[in-house]
């Protein structure tokens, strides 16, 4: 599993690619994403859940290409909103939706829920980042797979040019910073990616 000469992301998303690189650096091997494979179709993300969606990505990455794959499925979930965008995150507002337009939906969804409270203050509601993490190794048809977790809060006031998606919505009181005003370490630290990261790197022996 670890005499691998790259890492394999089965990934297009450009903020995902950045972490991984950033996170994955000290094995000083070359972190590949869907960008360099650009013949492995596009996945159709309909598992029910993140695990489902992270395990469908790298297995089909992972037959095609007969070579070890890690995939991450993510998202944000809401409280005031059960739960959602969840495993939709990626395309709340629409099939190919960009972030902006996303966080736009989110922050409407909110709005609509707080007409008659008093909005006077930035709004803010409970949520988390979730990131569930497979690597599957098409060698022996096995899977490892790792979930992390962040709290934080929906504020209505976005700040930050870091991370992606949500990041610029999501606040993180401790910081007194949104996710997207964190560094790229700060975030590593504490976000669902970087957790998952963590406990799958323990799982795989210390590498991956
Ligand atoms: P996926 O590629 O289907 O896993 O979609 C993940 C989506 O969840 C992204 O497009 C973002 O909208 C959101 N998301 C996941 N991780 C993060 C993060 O670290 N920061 C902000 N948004 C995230």
């Amino acid at each position: 599993m670890m005499s691998e000469q790259v890492i394999i992301v089965s990934t297009r998303n450009k903020g995902k690619v950045r972490e991984f690189a950033h996170a994955l650096a000290f094995l000083g091997k070359p972190v590949r994403s869907m960008y360099d494979y650009p013949n492995v179709p596009e996945v159709v993300e309909d598992g029910a859940t993140f695990a489902e969606n992270a395990r469908k990505k790298a297995k089909e990455a992972g037959d095609l290409l007969g070579q070890p794959v890690l995939a991450d499925d993510s998202g944000l979930c809401v409280d005031r909103l059960d739960g959602k965008p969840g495993v939709y995150s990626a395309r709340y507002a629409g099939e190919h939706a960009t972030d902006e337009q996303n966080n736009k939906k989110l922050l409407a969804e909110l709005e609509k829920l707080t007409i008659g409270e008093d909005t006077e203050q930035p709004l803010l509601s409970p949520a988390r980042f979730v990131c569930c993490l497979a690597y599957y190794d098409p060698n022996t048809g096995s899977f490892v797979e790792a979930e992390g977790e962040v709290q934080g809060w929906i504020t209505s006031e976005p700040a930050g040019g870091g991370g992606f998606g949500y990041d610029p919505l999501f606040f993180l009181p401790e910081y007194d910073k949104t996710m997207a005003e964190l560094t790229l370490e700060e975030k590593q630290a504490i976000s669902h990616r970087g957790r998952a990261l963590r406990k799958l790197a323990e799982q795989l022996g210390g590498g991956i």
